[in-house]
């Protein structure tokens, strides 16, 4: 055997189990075609943040967040873990109603929560637009970069013997182990499928689709936005199943820079940025506030999310797939639940208690 576990996929749900199977003392071999964060990671957000649509959601969003906030004291600077909190913000007075009950349903989980009136909201952020009716703060949610909280999963798992393999691609993942694009063989008791959008390459039949979205980040501005910053109807473009949508959604990043997301499109799997719908993320962004106008943007690109129907990963055993576990279809919060659904791997091959209920992920829902 090569190894206990080989882990197909080395962006950060890869690293979050190459991390714990090696904190279970396995050995592990990782294996990626290209950088650890060319896939979805390199394009994500970093906003650690907890969901509430429903209790799974609720759930693994929960356990996730407060494991990043535990694991604060041991990350390196270059991750820019910042626990800035989040503000959702409501835009109309009739959504005050829906940002009450998420505030109530948080606190009654003993989550940190509460409502902004519209003169604290402004005092919080002093660039949002004057008059807006109230707000939600989360104070524990989080931010990083996603590209060195990967790197430095990875880096702790190579530290307790993981071996990481860049360029090569697994073609075909057997009972014994995987078969690469260049015709070798690498046997493994277990194989771990983290391969995000690519998945279905892998594994035929899944409901795992690309789903498309664009950011863009401006120059240095320090303070000009101060906590990851959303409208409530951002929980309707992640949640909907839309062709197309965009909402409010900004973050300070430790630089001083302005992150500015975000959108989502089904049916496209051409990368290239669309200025249609730069054009019109930044201008709702600007319609919340509206000094966006004065700075100066410096890029803009895309990432594609591995989207399942009812927006929950696929973490666990394959139907007729021997000792192969799929831990993909982290749509838009892998960052955040990447240690949850590590966890859950690791419990599922160590035969330990898992951290959470594993059931309303599992790839036989569907
Ligand atoms: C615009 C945008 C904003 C986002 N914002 C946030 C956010 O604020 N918070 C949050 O929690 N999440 C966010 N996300 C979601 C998050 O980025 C993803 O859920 C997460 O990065 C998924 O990680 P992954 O490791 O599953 O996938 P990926 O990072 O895509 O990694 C999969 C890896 O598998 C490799 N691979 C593919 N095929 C093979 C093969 N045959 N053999 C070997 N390796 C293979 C690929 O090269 C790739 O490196 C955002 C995503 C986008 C696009």
């Amino acid at each position: 055997m090569t190894a206990d576990v080989i882990v197909i996929g080395a962006g950060i749900v890869g690293a979050a189990c190459a991390d714990a199977l090696t904190q279970g003392g396995l050995r592990v071999v990782v294996i990626e075609p290209s950088l650890a964060v060319s896939g979805a990671t390199g394009a994500g957000m970093g906003h650690l943040l907890i969901l509430d649509e429903n209790e799974a959601e609720f759930s693994i969003t929960r356990y996730s967040r407060d494991r990043w906030n535990q694991m604060a004291m041991e990350m390196p600077s270059s991750l820019e873990y910042e626990r800035c909190g989040t503000i959702w913000i409501a835009a109309v007075p009739e959504e005050l109603p829906l940002l009450k009950q998420r505030c109530a349903f948080l606190q009654s989980r003993q989550v940190r929560a509460e409502i902004l009136d519209s003169q604290q909201l402004a005092e919080a952020e002093p660039n949002l637009r004057p008059g807006l009716p109230g707000g939600l703060f989360i104070p524990d949610d989080a931010i990083l970069y996603p590209p060195a909280a990967a790197g430095w999963l990875l880096k702790r798992a190579e530290q307790r013997g993981a071996a990481v393999l860049t360029g090569k691609r697994v073609t075909h993942i057997q009972a014994w182990g995987v078969e690469l694009e260049d015709g070798s063989r690498l046997e493994a008791h277990h194989v771990v499928c983290a391969t995000g959008m690519w998945t279905p390459q892998l594994i035929g039949g899944l409901p795992i689709q690309p789903r498309k979205g664009h950011l863009v980040i401006t120059d240095r501005y320090p303070g000009f936005v101060r906590h990851a910053v959303m409208e409530l109807g951002y929980l309707k473009s992640a949640h909907g199943r839309e062709s197309e949508s965009v909402a409010f959604n900004v973050q300070p990043r430790k630089t001083g820079q302005v992150l500015i997301g975000s959108s989502r499109q089904f049916g496209v799997t051409d990368a290239r940025p669309e200025s249609r719908i730069i054009s019109s993320m930044v201008q709702r962004a600007i319609d919340f506030m509206p000094r966006i106008a004065q700075l100066s943007a410096l890029r803009a690109w895309t990432g594609f999310r591995a989207a399942t129907p009812d927006r929950l990963p696929m973490v666990g055993p394959v139907a007729n797939r021997p000792n192969c576990l799929l831990c993909a279809g982290h749509e838009g919060i892998g960052i955040t639940t990447c240690l949850a659904s590590a966890g859950l791997v690791s419990a599922f091959i160590l035969g330990d208690r898992p951290p959470l209920d594993p059931k309303p992920y599992a790839v036989e829902r569907f």
